[in-house]
């Protein structure tokens, strides 16, 4: 594929005038000082909020330790258009299918009862105007009418099934659907052609680790396409949520340096074993098996016929789980680019003058500022993605 960031930075402006001469000044006001619109994205893409909390109450997750609701979910304040605009003002998005990634379901299940109609709602009008790879993840059930809907949508759309218990999920997961709903909701999207992956995460150590077989198994039987495996961060409230649950936690405490955690403090686990196990797992039942939720996203981008690499570059690092269990090639598929316009893009978004450049696997760059002292980080960041290339800045 060819990439342009000019193209779309010129899409960009049209559609920002477009929506917001729509949505007038009180519209236009809303998207501006909504956190949409300054958000950086994270790894596995720009997050897009439907609701605000959720009442699931899943034992290990950290929406409460972040301040949000285990009671209720509120649907997110802005309309469609408003949350379009939103992301058009924002810096650091760009449109388009070789655009941001963008993620819902971080701090709600953006299919719960309350939040389904604002998650539809968004994204209809991300197809209607931006094009943006979407992905979800969800613990919803997704019915056969449902999954038609999100087909139709015209949108490359990357579900994420999350189980992670069959037979526990009442004491892990007690207020959400029970996981032959979930294996229901697989199957039921890959009848209407869309791929879903299963989401196994978190990994809790001495809790899940003798279902992980049979979960893989079942969503494999039920149409999953791949796997996603992911870690898992307690804080002090999710460890003595799982002790209430009756669990023991010590094979968790094993795993963290410290033995007492404070506050709201949370702690990455080092899971490096059971995530082999999980790979080797799925590789074995001939799934696709994956350490980030942005590789499911660019398989399923290409999957449906867009080849580009990992927007964010897993494939350079150890977050790249290679031919043996994924098998995307991204650093095969690196999209051509033109000299003009990566000299154009530097300029724009580092606000610097190039003075030489070199462009092939990476771009390098000699430049000098014009502008005083900016950071570059951010510009380097949304220029790597775009490109799927190391960016490399130096400055004279
Ligand atoms: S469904 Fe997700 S957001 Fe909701 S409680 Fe469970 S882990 Fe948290
Ligand atoms: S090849 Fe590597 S970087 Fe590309 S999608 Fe697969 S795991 Fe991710």
């Amino acid at each position: 594929m060819r990439v342009s960031y000019l193209e779309l930075v010129r899409r960009k402006e049209a559609l920002r005038e477009r929506v917001r001469r729509l949505l007038g000044p009180e519209g236009y006001k809303r998207a501006k000082e909504d956190p949409h619109s300054r958000r950086r994205p994270r790894p596995c893409g720009l997050t897009i909020h439907t609701a605000v909390g959720c009442p699931n109450k899943c034992t290990y997750c950290y929406i409460q330790d972040m301040g949000f609701s285990f009671t209720q979910a509120k649907p997110y304040h802005l309309k469609g258009e408003e949350l379009v605009l939103a992301l058009l003002e924002n810096r650091h998005f760009l449109p388009g299918i070789e655009g941001t990634y963008l993620a819902f379901g971080s701090i709600s299940d953006p299919f719960l009862r309350e939040a389904k109609p604002r998650t539809l709602e968004y994204m209809e009008r991300i197809s209607r105007y931006l094009g943006n790879p979407v992905q979800f993840a969800t613990k919803a059930y997704i019915s056969e009418e449902l999954a038609r809907r999100l087909s139709n949508m015209k949108l490359i759309l990357s579900p994420l099934i999350t189980v992670v218990t069959i037979h526990k999920w009442r004491e892990l997961e007690p207020s959400a659907p029970d996981p032959e709903k979930r294996l229901e909701t697989i199957r039921n999207l890959r009848r209407e052609g869309l791929y879903p992956f299963l989401f196994l995460r978190p990994l809790l150590p001495g809790i899940n680790e003798d279902e992980i077989e049979e979960i893989i198994e079942y969503s494999k039987r039920s149409g999953a396409v791949g796997v996603v495996v992911g870690g898992f961060r307690v804080s002090h409230l999710i460890l003595e949520r799982l002790r209430k649950m009756g669990f023991d936690i010590e094979p968790i405490l094993r795993r963290i340096k410290k033995r007492r955690l404070l506050g709201k403090e949370q702690v990455s686990l080092g899971l490096r074993d059971m995530k082999m196990q999980v790979l080797n797992i799925a590789k074995e039942k001939g799934l696709k098996a994956v350490l980030t939720a942005c590789c499911a996203m660019t398989n399923v981008l290409n999957m449906m016929g867009k080849e580009l690499p990992c927007a964010s570059l897993c494939f350079l690092g150890k977050m790249c789980t290679g031919d043996k269990y994924c098998g995307n090639n991204c650093a095969l598929k690196l999209p051509e680019v033109s000299e003009e316009d990566v000299k154009a893009a530097i300029e724009a978004e580092l606000r610097v003058r190039v003075i030489d450049f070199k462009v092939d696997g990476r771009i390098i760059a000699s430049v000098r500022r014009w502008n005083g002292y900016s950071s570059f980080r951010d510009g380097i960041r949304l220029l790597s993605s775009l490109y799927r290339r190391r960016v490399e800045i130096l400055v004279e």
